[in-house]
């Protein structure tokens, strides 16, 4: 590729930015984002959340001026090589990259929205942005009624976070068990005993229904104290803002709630894409080069999807970017997917801190042998899945040093010459 190539890239984060980095001199590279902080790194907002780094500690490495940051594409023209953006600015093309990602899935719940409305009531908040992530530390305090729906990796580093800042923590899951995308029965039951003992209180096999509103009025003197309830709205009328009181169940039982925390799962954003008339199915489709059905657009990231899988990770985001970028500069090695670790940390420091990472499949299948570790004083486990001589899963929690060592394993696909040794020494890395 030679510099005269204008590469128009949608989307400034983790995957766009990394591609642009990658590119450098091989190409004039635009990146168009629509968020105005500076770039971030979203793996990081628990942290933020929680109180233990600064917002700026998120920041990624400084894109320079092919950033433009606060522009929005609303629009690609495939026929003219141009995506329009919200600013009125027209982005010309040679080769057009969606790094998109996703947004937060908002569920359907019962007073989420009225009727026309897209506004969400005050103290619900979803969980995937830098404003999401500062609004809710603005309106978390001690003694605050937190509820957090939704018990995956997300869920449960808002939990932890908000549970680090005093917040009266209730995390309601409608699945079996936390994180279960990732963590077997075990490893699952052991974080919520961790979540248990920072105070956050777990209902697992509960589905939340609705949502309890309230108008929101302001008393004259503008203070906190007792207002008169507000009547409800005419039909008709306009509606005022309104503020969430509570949660309600499924099984009838309320939660009382001053927040609400939404997290619910990611949905790939594919709008553009879809207007534009590519090829989508949860995400964009993309083949071994990340090309998508228009051979100058490609997708790569959380947008992205590769082989019938959507990760939604950022080990991913930056393999995708990484083999795109050897792609527009000539390289020739296909992507052939990612096999991807999921590491978490729920700070903290000392023993109200817990590591935890899982990788492959960490359930069993008939057939497969299992090697467990469990420290019940040193409150670590650590399992390993092997099919035939080969190592497809695993996963541990509380101690982290060989997981390096672990996972080298089981991406090089070799037999493990020592499991034991494999799972109670990293060899110095
Ligand atoms: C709280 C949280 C914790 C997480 N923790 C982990 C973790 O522990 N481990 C892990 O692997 N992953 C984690 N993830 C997921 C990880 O952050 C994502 O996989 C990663 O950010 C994907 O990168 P991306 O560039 O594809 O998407 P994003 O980082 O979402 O970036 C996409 C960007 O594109 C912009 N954009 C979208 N449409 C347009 C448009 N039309 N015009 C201009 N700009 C646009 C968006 O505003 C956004 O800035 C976490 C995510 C969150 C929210």
């Amino acid at each position: 590729m030679t510099s005269e190539k204008r590469v128009v890239v949608i989307g400034g984060g983790l995957a766009g930015l990394r591609l642009a980095g990658r590119l450098g001199p091989a190409a004039t590279v635009t990146v168009l984002g629509e968020e105005t902080h500076v770039p971030y790194n979203r793996v990081l907002l628990a942290e933020v959340l929680a109180g233990r780094y600064a917002p700026e500690v998120t920041s990624l490495p400084a894109p320079g001026p092919v950033l433009r940051r606060g522009v929005r594409a609303v629009r690609v023209d495939r026929a003219d090589r141009t995506v329009h953006c919200d600013d009125g600015t027209v982005a010309p093309y040679d080769t057009l990259v969606l790094a998109t990602g996703s947004n937060a899935v908002l569920p359907p719940l019962r007073g989420l929205f009225e009727p026309e409305g897209r506004e969400l009531p005050d103290g619900v908040h979803a969980f995937r942005t830098m404003d999401d992530c500062l609004a809710l530390s603005a309106a978390v305090r001690p003694g605050v009624r937190a509820v957090v729906i939704g018990g995956g990796l997300l869920g449960v580093s808002a939990a932890r976070a908000l549970a680090a800042r005093g917040a009266v923590v209730v995390l309601a899951q409608q699945g079996e068990r936390l994180m279960e995308r990732q963590l077997d029965a075990e490893a699952s039951a052991l974080l919520a005993t961790h979540l248990t003992e920072l105070g956050v209180e777990i209902h697992t096999e509960c589905r939340a229904r609705g949502l309890e509103i309230q108008p929101l009025r302001h008393s004259r003197s503008g203070s906190a104290g007792a207002t008169p309830p507000a009547a409800a709205p005419r039909p008709g009328a306009a509606a005022g803002p309104r503020k969430v009181t509570g949660v309600e169940l499924a099984d009838g039982y309320r939660l009382e709630a001053d927040i609400v925390v939404l997290a619910c799962g990611v949905r790939p954003r594919t709008g553009l894409a879809q207007a534009a008339g590519l090829e989508t199915r949860k995400g964009i489709l993309v083949d071994d080069e990340l090309r998508t059905s228009d051979p100058r657009i490609h997708a790569i990231g959380d947008c992205a999807e590769h082989a019938g899988q959507v990760y939604g990770l950022a080990g991913a985001a930056l393999e995708q970017a990484d083999a795109l970028a050897a792609v527009l500069t000539g390289g020739s090695a296909p992507y052939t997917g990612t096999r991807a670790l999921t590491r978490l940390t729920l700070g903290g420091t000392g023993d109200d801190s817990l590591d935890l990472a899982a990788f492959g499949e960490t359930t069993a299948l008939p057939g497969d042998d299992v090697v467990r570790l469990t420290d019940g004083t040193r409150r670590t486990y650590r399992k390993v899945v092997l099919r035939g001589d080969r190592l497809v899963g695993g996963v541990l929690l509380g101690e982290l040093s060989t997981v390096g060592a672990l996972a080298r394993t089981w991406e090089g696909g070799e037999p493990p010459h020592d499991l034991f040794h494999l799972l109670t020494d990293d060899g110095g890395h």
